[in-house]
């Protein structure tokens, strides 16, 4: 196996026998050596939203929770199951910013990690371009405690917490210089 399994001491009991005989049998699964049981820990889908205002400042929040609590962050998070990802973003947006966000566009996805509550979630991150037309009824909520626009020039990637908006800040400055 070329990678281990970042979850290879956290799952031992089998859901379905439940005997202390789960073992990983590859990155992303899990085997029971007693009933044969298989369970799989699968990417999560997530989405950022790259959303400027009308002076080309990048919208960023201020992460309310850990992981990473207090450092900045892309609007967005985690498709529920039965949404599409853009679906996903919508819902998101509106419910940390109060905004609604429309022409999405895709931009770049990497893979990455979410580690919450001693599990390595594995995720695939994807980031959109989208528009807004008013900003006048923005209001943190949710897992957002705060925002600031930032003119593109002047962010970082290190003013954030999460690698996922750390890649797509470093992708979005080589794109728009
Ligand atoms: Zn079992």
């Amino acid at each position: 196996m070329g990678h281990t399994n970042p979850n290879n001491s956290r799952f031992r009991f089998c859901p379905s026998c439940g005997k202390n005989s789960l073992e990983p049998d590859s990155i992303k699964s899990f085997k029971c050596g007693q009933c044969g049981f298989q369970f799989f820990l699968n990417c999560a889908a997530a989405a950022m939203a790259i959303i400027l205002d009308h002076q080309n400042k990048i919208l960023v929040t201020v992460r309310a929770k850990d992981p990473g609590k207090g450092t900045l962050d892309l609007p967005g998070g985690f498709a529920e199951p039965g949404e599409s990802i853009d679906q996903a973003l919508i819902r998101e947006v509106k419910e940390e910013l109060n905004l609604d966000i429309f022409d999405l566009e895709f931009f770049c996805s990497s893979a990455n990690t979410y580690p919450y509550k001693s599990v390595v979630y594995p995720i695939t991150d994807m980031a959109f371009t989208c528009k807004v037309t008013d900003f006048s009824q923005i209001l943190p909520m949710d897992d957002v405690s705060g925002f600031r626009f930032i003119p593109v020039h002047d962010l970082t990637p290190g003013m954030f917490g999460m690698n996922s908006a750390q890649n797509v800040i470093k992708k979005f400055k080589k794109t728009y210089s």
